[in-house]
């Protein structure tokens, strides 16, 4: 049999594509997948609950051609997305006025995706090792042949490589004459050189703040941990984040010259943040834990750059 489009992988992008054939055509449209289940990934995604998008989406969020996501965003918008689920009875709810999560489980969008491409033949736990073209596609496998008119390649990238994640998509491509970029990790943590060890003591805090890299700038919660520091803004940072310095601002929203203005508590105790980070910042710069109207113009700036102007080298 040759299908008219055949998919290559069963993830979030596979499978939506095979929704969106089923729903608009006709089309005889087969996925392979080499796990012996579809969206294994997606299944993980977002701590079990997939994050499936955000409140505020723009290009400005993502890498790449601007003008090419821009006109994606132009013809499916988030909210094309949040009401394509909801037709098909899935509501995700709202986190920290942000994040559009499932209510219980990522399941619920995976059952979701398999219900809304139910037309396509779904061929499990077989292996993509190569594709050739000669009138028609003709995918090899570690379990035969399979033909098509139109491939659609949506084998991820390399991230999770017990999930089955490969990178097969860009053998093909390239194999087809296409100029690839090699994958790069992104929304990842970020280690730390030896100079910034004392964050590692650390582990276990958060606290929001907010960090530059180049002309970006992410605000979000940063967690300490006993590789370096990871968090919600930290992620963020990562996708932009290639080598170079970066910034942090530990208190974004403090007006430092007023609250330490007259102010007789010991700096430690007046600053909003854990004590533990403020005592482990301090000793690190030579700074003595003083009542915060103690301290000389010198040590302020010190303190002003440490607290607001933190700049390091990720490793
Ligand atoms: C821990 C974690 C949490 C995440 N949380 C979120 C989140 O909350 N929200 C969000 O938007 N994104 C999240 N992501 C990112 C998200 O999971 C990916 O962006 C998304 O899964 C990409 O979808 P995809 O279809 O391109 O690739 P994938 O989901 O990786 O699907 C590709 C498929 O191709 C198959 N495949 C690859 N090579 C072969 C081969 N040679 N033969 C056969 N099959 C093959 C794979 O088995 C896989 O099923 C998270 C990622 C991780 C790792």
């Amino acid at each position: 049999m040759i299908y008219d489009v055949m998919i290559l992988g069963a993830g979030a992008s596979g499978m939506m594509c095979a929704a969106q054939l089923n729903e608009m055509s006709d089309l005889k449209v087969l996925v392979v997948e080499g796990n012996e289940k579809a969206a294994k990934k997606l299944k993980i995604s977002g701590g079990g609950k997939c994050n499936i998008t955000n409140v505020n989406v723009s290009a400005n969020n993502y890498l790449g051609d601007e003008q090419l996501i821009e006109s994606v965003f132009s013809q499916f918008s988030k909210d094309d997305l949040l009401a394509w689920l909801a037709v098909r009875g899935l509501n995700p709810v709202i986190r920290k006025e942000q994040y559009y999560f499932c209510a219980k489980s990522s399941d619920e969008i995976i059952s979701l995706l398999a219900r809304a491409s139910q037309k396509t033949d779904y061929v499990l736990n077989t292996k993509i090792i190569s594709l050739s073209k000669s009138g028609d596609f003709e995918l090899k496998t570690g379990r035969g042949y399979f033909k098509a008119k139109k491939v659609v390649v949506a084998t991820g990238a390399k991230s999770f490589a017990s999930l089955g994640a490969s990178e097969i998509g860009l053998e093909l491509a390239k194999h087809f004459g296409h100029t690839v970029k090699a994958f790069a990790p992104a929304l990842a943590g970020l280690t730390l050189q030896t100079k910034e060890f004392w964050m590692k003591e650390l582990s276990g805090i958060s606290f929001p703040a907010e960090v530059h890299v180049g002309d970006k700038i992410m605000r979000e919660d940063m967690l300490m941990t006993h590789r370096g520091l990871s968090g919600p803004v930290i992620l963020s940072a990562s996708l932009y984040w290639n080598s170079g310095e970066i910034s942090m601002n530990f208190l974004p929203e403090i007006d430092l010259g007023k609250l330490m203005h007259n102010n007789r508590k010991l700096l430690s105790t007046a600053l909003p943040l854990p004590k533990r980070f403020t005592q482990a910042l301090l000793k690190e710069i030579g700074i003595i834990d003083r009542p915060c109207n103690t301290y000389r113009e010198q040590e302020l700036q010190l303190l002003g750059n440490a607290l607001q102007h933190y700049s390091f080298a990720p490793a």
